[in-house]
């Protein structure tokens, strides 16, 4: 009800008010749970919290025991090893002084540190004991030991002796079954145990919170991700990587820094997502290699050769002749993914137009970006995605839902930019709103 009452309020501020027109249809308020809700090119929805934290299968159930268990042995041997060598040290300090000894040296010191010495052993010693009836094993064993064999219990035999004796007997055994007694099952231990019980209770807390809370889920629309990518040419039909015809006439690092800007947005923009792990699979496997796949077309050579030139990491010299890293890097990508929402940048920018440099040595223009006086500049094109396709981005079956395009009389317009600024807006940094649309050059 108070999602309604909200609902009609804006609904009516923005009828009344603003005179907008609001399509009651997409406006309707529908359930969080059946199904998906869109906001900001993001998928919500309200799931049980085990959907966002699935319980650990049986099979990854073992590995963590065997895992846990490989380590406890590991420290275990560690530890053993440590005193081994402590104790050759101390036996050799020992030996060397019980030979002295022998030869009837006598050993000189200014203090006497005898009670010292004596304290030392005999804290050891009670560390050692209490270290050792920890074990349950050797509890049990003792235990064995000294109750087996017990004729004193056997009442013929009890007749016969004095009183004294069997009532000092009966003592020793309570004070056996006092300090030695096995607490527990004997195939079970008690690590084990609470180890299991711990499982029972998560287990038990996961279901309580399944029945009675939810979570937002938030996603990646993969498929319009998966779209987009086929769109913009990435992909052939069988989701395989191709390269770009269009980007062929560019520098070898504008070429780079334009999968960058692309890749660089989406990571940015999904990486509060859930399923963000093949957002990433689309970045660092479908765009990087459709970039090889582009430079090996334009450089006439085979995709091994590019990758061995560029290498992985997609390196190009820059106009000093340093090697720069644009496209971000499989390592880089493996650690994204803070789980945090981020400011959303749109990707349609960088990923709906090209920028073609032109073949035209007039440096009389200065740089179209906004607060930038530079006059060393470079023209461009601008080519746009729907042009080069000829598909009107109106026709929600043939473009992609929720990309946006760039307004049409901008295709072709030629712009003249510093080399930051072209840089920057290859890379997505700043878009076409960042540039004076109204100083476009005509070149003919
Ligand atoms: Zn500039």
């Amino acid at each position: 009800m108070l999602t309604i009452e909200i609902r009609d309020r804006i609904i009516a501020v923005l009828e009344r008010d603003l005179e907008v027109k609001v399509d009651r249809l997409s406006s309707s308020i529908h359930s969080a749970v059946s199904e998906k809700i869109e906001f900001l090119g993001v998928e919500f929805q309200a799931v049980a919290p085990s959907v966002l934290h699935p319980p650990m299968s049986e099979k990854a159930k073992r590995a963590r025991k065997k895992y846990l268990k490989m380590k406890a042995e590991k420290a275990q041997e560690l530890k053993n090893a440590r005193e081994t060598r402590r104790k050759k040290l101390g036996l050799k300090i020992l030996n060397h002084l019980f030979k002295r000894m022998r030869r009837g040296e006598e050993f000189e010191f200014d203090f006497r540190i005898e009670n010292e010495v004596r304290q030392v052993f005999k804290d050891w010693a009670e560390e050692t004991v209490a270290e050792y009836f920890k074990s349950q094993e050797h509890c049990q064993y003792w235990h064995r030991l000294l109750t087996s064999g017990d004729f004193l219990s056997l009442t013929r035999v009890r007749d016969q002796l004095p009183p004294a004796l069997v009532d000092s007997y009966d003592k020793f055994q309570e004070t056996l079954d006092r300090f030695f007694m096995p607490m527990r099952g004997h195939d079970m231990t008690e690590e084990e145990e609470s180890l299991a019980e711990e499982e029972e209770k998560e287990y038990e807390k996961m279901t309580v919170e399944d029945l009675t809370e939810l979570k937002m889920r938030a996603n990646a629309p993969i498929e319009l991700v998966r779209k987009a990518v086929k769109l913009a040419g990435f992909t052939n039909s069988m989701g395989r990587p191709r390269p770009i015809k269009l980007l062929l006439c560019l520098d070898d690092a504008d070429i780079i820094k334009w999968y960058a800007g692309v890749g660089r947005r989406w990571l940015d923009f999904f990486c509060c997502c859930r399923n963000f792990r093949m957002v990433k699979t689309v970045v660092s496997y479908h765009l990087r290699f459709s970039c090889f796949l582009t430079l090996a077309e334009k450089h006439e050579c085979t995709k091994r050769q590019a990758i061995s030139h560029f290498t992985k990491d997609l390196k190009v010299a820059n106009d000093d002749g340093v090697a720069e890293v644009h496209f971000p890097t499989e390592r880089e990508i493996k650690m994204m993914g803070d789980k945090n929402l981020s400011d959303p940048k749109p990707v349609d920018g960088a990923l709906t137009m090209i920028l073609v440099r032109l073949a035209v040595d007039d440096t009389s223009y200065p740089c179209l970006a906004h607060f930038c006086a530079k006059t060393d500049t470079v023209l461009y094109r601008i080519r746009l995605l729907q042009n080069r396709l000829n598909v009107d981005p109106l026709n929600e079956n043939k473009w992609v839902h929720g990309l946006s395009a760039i307004h049409e009389s901008l295709n072709k317009k030629c712009l003249p930019l510093c080399s930051m600024h072209s840089s920057d807006l290859l890379l997505g940094k700043i878009t076409l709103q960042d540039i004076d649309c109204t100083q476009f050059v005509d070149v003919k």
